[in-house]
């Protein structure tokens, strides 16, 4: 086994190779192919079992074969937008969700790994620091974002962020985002207007349980999906 046996392009190979990751753990050998063929999935998975790459290696592969930004760019260019999509506002390719500012930190770094030399640009919002900082940041570019629920909300609110083009949608330790209630603010989220509708959207749940509150979660958010368990 190794990360040959699925196609992911140059970018994503190289990468790999600087991060010295030899051999795929089982939820990268299971969900990668499953996610390679645009499938919805739902992951059993324990922190330490390589899910951040299980799910950021496809999706970065995917982002960077569509080509970062293009649809938005095509979008305003058809001047049929009629300004709706704000020149400061940031249309990420992407969503990663997380409970807390320490898993989020940590998927963006392992995002910045394997974006390197792209010209995809990750960012990351967390709540509990300056949000000022975080706007400058993400006006700066920002086509995957890593967000914890409560920030990302009120990013929203403030016009920063716009999810019309999400077309890759991850919600990681879904029980544990439920446990801290962030269960409104992410059907807030998930269910606005301007996001992909599901079937549109590829959308990948990952939690270490799979209780009934989760199930529904998935049933509301995942269309067809496939179950995995490692
Ligand atoms: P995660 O479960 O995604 O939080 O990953 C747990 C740890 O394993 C992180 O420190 C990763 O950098 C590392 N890791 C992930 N995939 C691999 C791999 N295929 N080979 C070696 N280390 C890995």
């Amino acid at each position: 086994e190794s990360f040959q046996d699925v196609e992911m392009g140059e970018i994503v190979m190289a990468n790999i190779a600087l991060t010295r990751y030899t051999r795929p753990t089982p939820v990268q050998k299971y969900a990668i192919p499953i996610i390679k063929t645009k499938r919805d999935l739902m992951a059993c998975a324990q922190t330490g079992s390589g899910k951040t790459a299980a799910f950021l290696l496809p999706i970065l592969s995917q982002i960077f074969a569509d080509g970062p930004g293009d649809a938005l760019a095509a979008a305003k260019a058809s001047g049929q937008d009629n300004g709706k999509y704000g020149r400061r506002k940031q249309y990420p390719m992407s969503l990663v969700l997380a409970p807390t500012r320490e898993l989020a930190l940590q998927i963006y770094d392992e995002a910045r790994k394997f974006s390197y030399r792209s010209r995809v640009r990750p960012c990351v919002v967390y709540g509990g620091a300056d949000i000022g900082q975080q706007i400058r940041d993400l006006e700066r570019g920002c086509h995957l974002l890593v967000a914890t629920p409560g920030r990302l909300v009120d990013m929203m609110e403030r016009g920063k962020i716009g999810l019309d083009f999400c077309n890759y949608l991850v919600l990681d330790e879904a029980d544990r985002m439920l446990d801290m209630g962030f269960e409104p603010q992410i059907r807030r989220i998930v269910e606005q207007d301007s996001m992909p509708c599901k079937g549109m959207r590829q959308t990948m749940m990952f939690s270490a349980t799979f209780p009934k509150e989760i199930q529904i979660l998935a049933r509301d958010f995942l269309e067809d999906y496939i179950f995995l368990a490692v």
